[in-house]
């Protein structure tokens, strides 16, 4: 997938760097995943396909447990983004998120000025998968999910 890259400008360090954004029209149903050290991106499409089925694996595996565990979720929707990142396979051994938002290069600070940036360049994307997640029986993707959402929703630190 090739996707535009913009000008983004941290707000902490200063630093410039290109950010994929998808334009609005096309976003609906995608994302873009992006691996904590603010270089690393995958596309995400959660209508149709592979994506679709690792997606609606995780959001029905997540309601099930919810109801069972009578579980208090704050912030539902923002939970299941959480989950469905951390069960996406790691593309160069980075764990992928799909948060809101770019993580600068530099200082990994999400304190970022983007959105409205010059034009960069287009690059090409791979596609993010479930392939490890789906791959596992269905009682290990439940114990994966409730092991995930014990874990917590803490962002994990930026490394270095
Ligand atoms: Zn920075």
């Amino acid at each position: 997938m090739r996707v535009a890259f913009f000008k983004s400008d941290c707000r902490d360090c200063g630093h410039s760097f290109p950010y994929p954004l998808l334009p609005d029209q096309e976003s609906y149903g995608t994302c873009i995943a992006k691996g904590s050290d603010g270089r690393t991106f995958a596309y995400l499409c959660c209508l149709i396909g592979p994506g679709q089925v690792g997606w609606d694996e995780v959001a029905s595996i997540f309601s099930k447990i919810a109801i069972e565990k009578n579980l208090i979720l704050y912030e539902e929707r923002d939970d299941l983004q959480q989950l469905i990142g951390k069960c996406l396979d790691p593309v160069n051994g980075l764990e992928l998120s799909i948060a809101e938002g770019p993580i600068c290069p530099d200082c990994g600070s999400t304190n970022i000025d983007y959105g409205d940036g010059e034009l960069i360049e287009t690059r090409e994307i791979p596609e993010a998968s479930f392939e490890q997640f789906l791959s596992l029986s269905a009682e290990d993707r439940e114990r994966r999910i409730l092991h995930l959402l014990e874990e917590g929703t803490e962002e994990p630190d930026f490394p270095g």
